[in-house]
């Protein structure tokens, strides 16, 4: 039995794999249950709780309890109130090195992915929504900077892109981070 076939983060693809959970015995402060999985990540809350289990995480009853949220990031006005509250409330933490903006597409939160490693994952970074986006985010730190330049920074990490995909149409979007 695994956290990630128990649970579903809509707005997260693969949190085990990011380290969000691990295999330990707890009793978790919220429902109060013996579990075998621990959420590893933080909430930000006036009194962080020590022990959190990864099902009081998803049906939101730990940022409830503690009146928390999990991120630390910013969205756009075109993203729904109800998915701004899920990846708010009810997502295990993305580790970020600054506050990022969380892309929303189709109206919606897009799920996270991870991060984009253009050179471990060459036909992904070469899709053209990917294209896309690292040309606009290029843009708007210089005129002259392609979308090559900024893919170049992911791969000598001088830079950290997030990769999200919309929940409906499967478009790509990138948040840039610092590191
Ligand atoms: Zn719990
Ligand atoms: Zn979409």
């Amino acid at each position: 039995m695994s956290a990630q076939g128990l649970l579903d983060f809509p707005y997260y693809a693969d949190p085990l794999a990011d380290g969000c959970f691990k295999q330990e015995a707890i009793t978790c402060e919220v429902c109060e249950q013996r579990r075998e999985w621990a959420y590893t990540g933080g909430l930000y809350a006036a009194n962080e709780p020590d022990s959190l289990c990864p099902w009081c995480v998803a049906d939101g009853s730990a940022a409830a309890r503690f009146e928390g949220t999990f991120q630390d990031v910013y969205f756009s006005e075109t993203a729904s109130t109800e998915s701004r509250s899920a990846v708010l409330e009810r997502t295990p933490r993305v580790v970020l090195w600054n506050p990022v903006h969380w892309p929303d597409h189709c109206g919606e939160c897009c799920t996270y992915l991870g991060t984009l490693d253009p050179s471990a994952q060459p036909q992904l970074a070469a899709q053209e929504s990917i294209q896309w986006e690292a040309r606009d985010l290029a843009r708007s730190i210089s005129a002259t900077w392609t979308a090559e330049d900024l893919l170049d920074c992911a791969v000598r990490g001088t830079m950290t892109l997030h990769l999200f995909r919309c929940r409906n149409c499967e478009t790509y979007s990138l948040s840039l981070d610092g590191t």
